[in-house]
C-alpha cells in the first residue's frame, strides 16, 4: 500500500531561541531510519520556522501549526498560506483540538482551511478526535466522521493530506489510547474514507495517532496495521522523540 511511516513533532507554544536550537541539535545528531522508511516533520511556533528551517537536517521537514483560511490581507495577527509557501514551509497542522476547543474553530472552518491550504500547494496534517464525554457517550465515530466529512466534501484530492486521529482525552494527559483503541478508530476512519472518498484514498492516506505518545508506548502502537505514524506533542520537545522516530522500522 506504500504508506510511508510519518512522525510529526508538534512543539505547540513552547520554546526560546536557545531551546529550539538545542532540540534541533539533538535531532541533527540522531541516527534514525532512512527517509525511505520514515517521514519526519517538526512544527515549531511560527516565529521559529525560519531558524529551524535553516538549521535542521535536510531529511527532516517543517510544518506551521496553523494558517489563515484564505488569501492574506487585512487580517491582523494571522499568517497566510502564501507566507508559509514563500518561506519554504511545506506543511501545516490544521484542526488541532486545542484550536477547535480553545479558539472555537468549527468543522466547517477547519474544512475551509484544509481546502485552501491544499489548493495552494501546502501539505496538511489534519487533526480529528473526540472528547472524553463524546467517547463515553459512544459517539467517537460519529464525531471523527463529521470532522473528516467537513474536509472530504471540500477537497478534490487527499494526496497531500495526513489524517491525525488525536483523542482529546489523550492529549497532554499521559493517558494514551491503548493500541487496540487506536487501531479500532483508525480502521473505522479508513473504512469511512473508503466509502466516502474511494478505495484508493483509503489505501494510500496515512492515518497517524496523537495523544501522549512517548518513547515507551510508541512501539506497540506502531505495530497496529492502520497506525501509520504519530503526531507527538510533549515528547517531541525531548530526546525521546528520536526513539519515536525509530519506531518506524
Ligand atoms: P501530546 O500532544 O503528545 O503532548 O499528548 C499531542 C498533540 O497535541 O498533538
Amino acid at each position: 500500500m506504500g504508506r510511508k511511516f510519518f512522525v510529526g513533532g508538534n512543539w505547540k507554544c513552547n520554546g526560546t531561541t536557545e531551546e529550539v536550537k538545542k532540540i534541533v541539535t539533538t535531532l541533527n545528531e540522531a541516527e534514525v531510519p532512512s527517509e525511505d522508511d520514515v517521514e519526519v516533520v517538526v512544527s515549531p511556533p511560527f516565529v521559529f520556522l525560519p531558524i529551524v528551517k535553516t538549521l535542521l537536517r535536510s531529511d527532516f521537514s517543517i510544518a506551521a501549526q496553523n494558517c489563515w483560511v484564505r488569501k492574506g490581507g487585512a487580517f491582523t495577527g494571522e499568517i497566510s498560506v502564501e507566507m508559509l509557501l514563500n518561506l519554504g514551509v511545506p506543511w501545516v497542522i490544521l484542526g488541532h483540538s486545542e484550536r477547535r476547543l480553545v479558539l472555537n474553530e468549527s468543522n466547517d472552518f477547519v474544512g475551509d482551511k484544509v481546502a485552501y491550504a491544499v489548493d495552494q500547494g501546502l501539505n496538511v496534517i489534519a487533526c480529528v478526535g473526540e472528547t472524553l464525554e463524546q467517547r463515553e457517550s459512544g459517539s467517537t465515530m460519529a464525531v471523527v466522521a463529521s470532522q473528516t466529512k467537513s474536509i472530504a466534501e471540500r477537497v478534490s484530492s487527499w494526496s497531500n493530506i495526513v489524517l491525525a486521529y488525536e483523542p482529546v482525552w489523550a492529549i497532554g494527559t499521559g493517558k494514551v489510547a491503548t493500541p487496540s483503541q487506536a487501531q479500532q478508530v483508525h480502521l473505522e476512519l479508513r473504512k469511512w474514507l473508503n466509502d466516502n472518498a474511494g478505495a484508493q484514498v483509503a489505501a494510500s492516506t496515512r492515518i497517524i495517532y496523537g495523544g501522549s505518545v512517548n518513547g515507551a508506548n510508541c512501539k506497540e502502537l506502531a505495530m497496529q496495521p492502520d497506525v501509520d505514524g504519530f503526531l507527538v506533542g510533549g515528547a517531541s520537545l525531548k530526546p525521546e522523540f528520536v526513539d519515536i522516530i525509530k519506531s518506524a522500522t
